[in-house]
């Protein structure tokens, strides 16, 4: 067995912890890009459309025709750029893209032209509503990502541009943080230059009379530090799933007077195949790299990296069963791996083990300390968590 169980209510429970943060009218664009952070997009989405969430953003095109074809009718934000290709169904699905150059602009300019003047297109399903009149566009402005949008003194001219054409609009103004979820002044007064550049961006765009739309900054990290930095609208992304932002943790909000606290969403479940006998002088796994010193139990677990389990992680995962801790031993191989419950143990074949996961899920770990232990971040542990691995909601 091997599944994730995704804890639906845990996903209630965090919105709510992130309404509470924010200010009066603030909205949220909830992050279910890469599958939501490999929870399942469309369960997702939906349960936090049900929690009264107004946006919701993906990664690409794709992810968001997903979502389309599911009847999810909020609006999505498309946050990567995307092929040429695929202009024409970003349009019909009325999925929101940011811009930030001449000829990106022209690219969707021309896409919306066409689905406008083709009156059977603009019916057809999940398409742009008939009763809207031009397509609605984000203008992303880089402050110091380095990534997408256009450089701030140049947010002006786009914005006029949009605001002139006859088939698109702009529905918001948006930017992105580098270095927000880190807490050093260094950091700290990055962040801080980069909302005061978007400021002026901004203005820049007011004092042409133009509308600038749903304003919007702030991912998981900075919402929740720096409440002054929300705007119109927030995007968070990790938090939804129970996990904090780099260094913004819940005690570090704490500290300065802020509750917020979240659950995990996703347990990461398998169970033991077999248990295995081990006298003194046995290795485990390729490489031969782990040796039983003593006489001991090994139990089989049927999950191993090419369902999500990071293989450079051996040694360094512990598997919860019946509610203890086992270390897994040797190199964890692409379908299964090892753990040694020692002889005591009271562990059976087909007993449940929790690699990840919140509480209720009788999980010792949580994807932090897998991402501790391994030197990366929760979000490449969930979103590594392979297709082959059931998703199972709760
Ligand atoms: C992924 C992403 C988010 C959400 O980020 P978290 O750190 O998970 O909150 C927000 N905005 C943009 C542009 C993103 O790419």
């Amino acid at each position: 067995m091997r599944i994730a169980e995704i804890y639906l209510g845990n996903l209630a429970y965090n919105i709510a912890q992130i309404r509470n943060n924010l200010r009066p009218g603030v909205k949220i664009c909830a992050a279910v890009k890469a599958d939501a952070y490999g929870h399942g997009a469309v369960r997702c989405a939906k349960t936090v459309i049900e929690c009264g969430v107004e946006f919701l953003s993906v990664a690409t095109v794709d992810e968001g025709i997903e979502l389309r074809e599911a009847g999810i009718s909020h609006p999505i934000l498309v946050l990567s750029l995307c092929d040429a290709e695929e202009m024409d169904a970003l349009v019909k699905n009325n999925l929101t893209p940011l811009v930030g150059d001449v000829e990106y602009i022209d690219l969707i300019e021309k896409a919306a032209k066409k689905i406008f003047n083709s009156k059977s297109e603009k019916n057809s399903e999940g398409a742009i509503s008939a009763n809207q009149e031009k397509f609605i566009v984000h203008l992303a402005v880089d402050t110091g990502m380095g990534r997408i949008g256009c450089l701030p003194c140049d947010a002006k001219d786009l914005a006029k541009k949009i605001a002139a054409s006859q088939f698109i609009s702009l529905g918001g103004v948006c930017t992105h943080f580098a270095s927000a979820d880190e807490t050093s002044k260094k950091y700290r007064d990055f962040a801080q230059s980069q909302v005061e550049k978007f400021s002026a961006a901004i203005n820049s765009i007011r004092a042409e009379k133009i509308d600038a739309g749903i304003v919007h900054c702030s991912s998981s990290a900075a919402l929740l530090d720096r409440p002054e930095w929300q705007f119109n609208m927030v995007r968070p992304g990790i938090i939804l799933y129970g996990y904090n932002a780099g260094k913004i943790t819940s005690e570090y909000l704490s500290q300065k007077g802020i509750k917020f606290d979240i659950k995990p969403v996703m347990a990461l479940v398998t169970n033991v195949s077999a248990l295995r006998h081990f006298t003194k002088g046995m290795s485990v796994s390729y490489g031969c790299t782990w040796t039983s010193d003593k006489e001991t139990k090994i139990a089989v677990l049927p999950i191993g990296y090419a369902d999500g389990l990071l293989c450079r992680s051996s040694p360094g995962i512990e598997v919860a069963i019946n509610g203890k801790k086992y270390p897994v031993r040797g190199r964890v191989c692409m379908d299964q791996c090892m753990a040694e419950i020692g002889m005591k143990s009271d562990v059976k074949r087909f007993d449940r083990a929790v690699i990840f996961g919140p509480e209720e899920s009788g999980a010792l770990c949580t994807a932090q300390d897998l991402a501790d232990a391994q030197g990366t971040i929760p979000y490449e542990i969930l979103t590594c968590v392979s297709k082959r691995v059931k998703r199972v909601y709760l």
